[in-house]
C-alpha cells in the first residue's frame, strides 16, 4: 500500500501509461512502498522529480532479429536492450532469451538492476536486455546465427564505456562467446564490453559460480547476525537447475548443508539422502537434459512433475533460484508451516508479493534478491576492472573480493533496514539503500533540459 501522495501519484501514472506491463508495475510498486520514509525526509525528491525520472528508462532499444535455422527457413525474433539508468555508471546488467520474454520483463529486470548495482558499491548503471528466442532444442550452429543476428544491432547501443551486457535465463558462455565475436567483427575492437566471458578471451575466474556463492555468503551473513547459526547441517531446496542454482547448491554444500530438493520448469527432484551435484552437472552442464533424469542415476529419488510444489519440500533454508513469480502465497505460507528459517533469493523477485507479505508477517528471515543475488553483477564489476587492467586475478582472490562484497551489502542493507524500520525488513533495507546512492548522484547531475 503507497500512503503518500507524491510516491502515490507516480505510481499511479505509470499504471495508466504501462497497465499492460504487469512485471515492471509490480517492481516498481515494491520499491516505491519502501521509499515513503525517504521521501517524506528529503523534500528535494519531489522538487527535482527524482522518482518519475527513475521509473523511466532512459532508453528503451526494441529490434527485429532474423536468422535462419538448420532447415533453411527464416525465423523472426525481437530483441531488447533497456538502458534503464546511468547515474552511477555505464549500463550493466545480463541478457536473458527465453520465450517468456517482452518489454515489460526487460523493464522490471532493469529497474531492479539499478538499484542491486548501486548495492554493490561498484560504479555500474542499470540496464537489461534480451529476446524472445527459445535457445533450448536449437543446435549450437542455430544458437550462433541467433546470436550474431542479435549482435548485428546491439553492437551500434553498447560499448566498455556505455553499456556492458552479460548472460542471465537462456545466456551462458556459449551465447556469450557467439556475441562477443560478432561484436569484435563489427567493432574492430578488443575491449570489455561483456562480462561472463570464457576465461580464454578475458572471463574472470569465479564469475561462472559468483551469483550463487554470492547468495550463500549472503545468506551465511544473515543466518550468524539475527539468528546466530549457519547452513551447517541444514536441510536446503533450491529452485532452478542452471547457473545460479548449481553454484547456489555447491557452495551450500561446502558449507556443510543438504540439499534435498532441485528443479526445472517441468518438475522438481527431491532425494533425501541429499542431491549429487555431480550428477546435476552432467544432466544440465553436459548434456542440457532434463532434471528427470536423475532418477536414471538415483532409483531412491523421487521426480514430481510440478515445480511449484518444490517448496512444500520440508527444509530450513529455501532458496528460489529459477524465475520470477515462481513462489506464490501458497508456497510462503508452506514452508513457514514447515519451519523454514531463512528464504534467500537468487533469482530476481521470484516471490510474489503476496508471499513476500507471508515471510514479512512471519519469524522467518528474508532476503530480496536484488541484495542477495547481487554477487553475479559485482564479479562482473571485477571482470571489468580485470579487463580494464589487462589482468587476470586467481580465483581464490576473486573469490574472497566478492564474499567482502556480499557481507559489505549484508551489513549495509541491515543497517538501513534498522534506520528506517525494525532491522527485520531487509526488503525496505535493500531498496532504500540501493534507491539513496542513485538519487544523489541523479541530483548533482542536473536535469536535462
Ligand atoms: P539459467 O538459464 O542458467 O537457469 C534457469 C533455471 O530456471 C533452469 O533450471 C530453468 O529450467 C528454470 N526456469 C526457467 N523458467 C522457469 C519457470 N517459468 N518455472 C520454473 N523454472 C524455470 O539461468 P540463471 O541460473 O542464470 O538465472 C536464474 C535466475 O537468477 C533468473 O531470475 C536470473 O535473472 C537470476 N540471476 C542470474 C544471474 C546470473 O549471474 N546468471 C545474476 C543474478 C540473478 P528449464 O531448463 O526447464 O527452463
Amino acid at each position: 500500500m503507497i500512503n503518500n501522495n507524491y510516491v502515490k501519484n507516480v505510481y499511479d501514472s505509470l499504471c495508466c501509461k504501462y497497465s499492460h506491463e504487469k512485471e515492471f508495475l509490480q517492481a516498481v510498486q515494491e520499491v516505491l512502498e519502501t521509499l515513503e520514509p525517504v521521501v517524506e525526509k528529503d523534500p528535494q525528491i519531489e522538487k527535482l522529480g527524482i522518482l518519475e525520472r527513475m521509473v523511466e528508462p532512459e532508453r528503451m532499444i526494441t529490434f527485429r532479429v532474423s536468422w535462419v535455422d538448420d532447415s533453411g527457413k527464416v525465423q523472426v525474433n525481437t530483441g531488447y536492450r533497456c538502458q534503464f539508468n546511468s547515474a552511477i555508471g555505464p549500463y550493466k546488467g545480463g541478457l536473458r532469451f527465453h520465450p517468456s520474454v517482452n518489454q515489460s520483463v526487460i523493464k522490471f529486470l532493469g529497474f531492479e538492476q539499478t538499484f542491486k548495482n548501486s548495492l554493490t558499491g561498484l560504479a555500474m548503471g542499470g540496464g537489461k536486455g534480451g529476446s524472445d528466442f527459445d535457445p533450448k532444442g536449437k543446435s549450437d550452429m542455430e544458437v550462433m546465427r541467433f546470436c550474431q543476428s542479435y549482435m548485428n544491432e546491439l553492437y551500434r547501443h553498447i560499448g566498455q564505456f556505455t553499456d556492458v551486457p552479460a548472460g542471465d535465463i537462456g545466456v551462458g558462455k556459449r551465447e556469450v562467446g557467439y556475441m562477443y565475436g560478432q561484436y569484435k567483427r563489427l567493432a574492430n575492437e578488443f575491449t570489455g564490453v561483456f562480462t561472463g566471458k570464457p576465461v580464454e578471451f578475458g572471463g574472470s575466474l569465479a564469475r561462472t559460480e559468483a551469483t550463487g556463492y554470492g547468495l550463500c555468503y549472503f545468506t551465511e551473513k544473515m543466518l550468524k547476525t539475527l539468528k546466530n547459526t549457519t547452513f551447517d547441517d541444514k536441510k536446503v531446496v533450491i529452485s532452478g537447475s542452471g547457473n545460479v542454482a548449481i553454484y547456489a547448491a555447491q557452495k551450500a554444500i561446502q558449507l556443510g548443508a543438504k540439499v534435498v530438493a532441485m528443479s526445472d520448469s517441468s518438475g522438481y527432484i527431491y532425494h533425501k539422502f541429499g542431491i549429487d551435484l555431480d550428477v546435476i552437472k552432467e544432466i544440465k552442464e553436459v548434456k542440457r537434459g532434463r532434471i528427470k533424469e536423475y532418477l536414471n542415476y538415483y532409483k531412491n529419488a523421487e521426480y514430481v512433475e510440478n515445480c511449484r510444489d518444490i517448496w512444500t519440500v520440508p527444509c530450513d533454508i529455501a532458496l528460489p533460484c529459477a524465475t520470477q513469480n515462481e513462489l506464490d502465497e501458497n508456497g510462503a505460507k508452506a514452508l513457514v508451516a514447515n519451519g523454514c528459517i531463512a528464504v534467500a533469493e537468487g533469482a530476481n523477485m521470484p516471490s510474489t508479493p503476496e508471499a513476500v507479505e507471508v515471510f514479512l508477517n512471519s519469524d522467518i528471515l528474508y532476503a530480496p534478491g536484488k541484495a542477495s543475488n547481487a554477487g553475479g553483477v559485482a564479479t562482473s564489476g571485477l571482470e571489468m576492472s580485470q579487463n580494464s587492467l589487462r589482468l587476470a586475478w586467481s580465483f581464490d582472490e576473486v573469490d574472497m573480493r566478492l564474499k567482502d562484497i556480499m557481507e559489505n551489502i549484508f551489513d549495509t542493507v541491515y543497517q538501513t533496514s534498522k534506520k528506517y524500520s525494525d532491522g527485520k525488513n531487509l526488503v525496505a533495507g535493500a531498496n532504500i539503500a540501493g534507491f539513496v546512492k542513485v538519487c544523489e548522484a541523479m541530483k548533482q547531475q542536473g536535469v536535462a533540459y
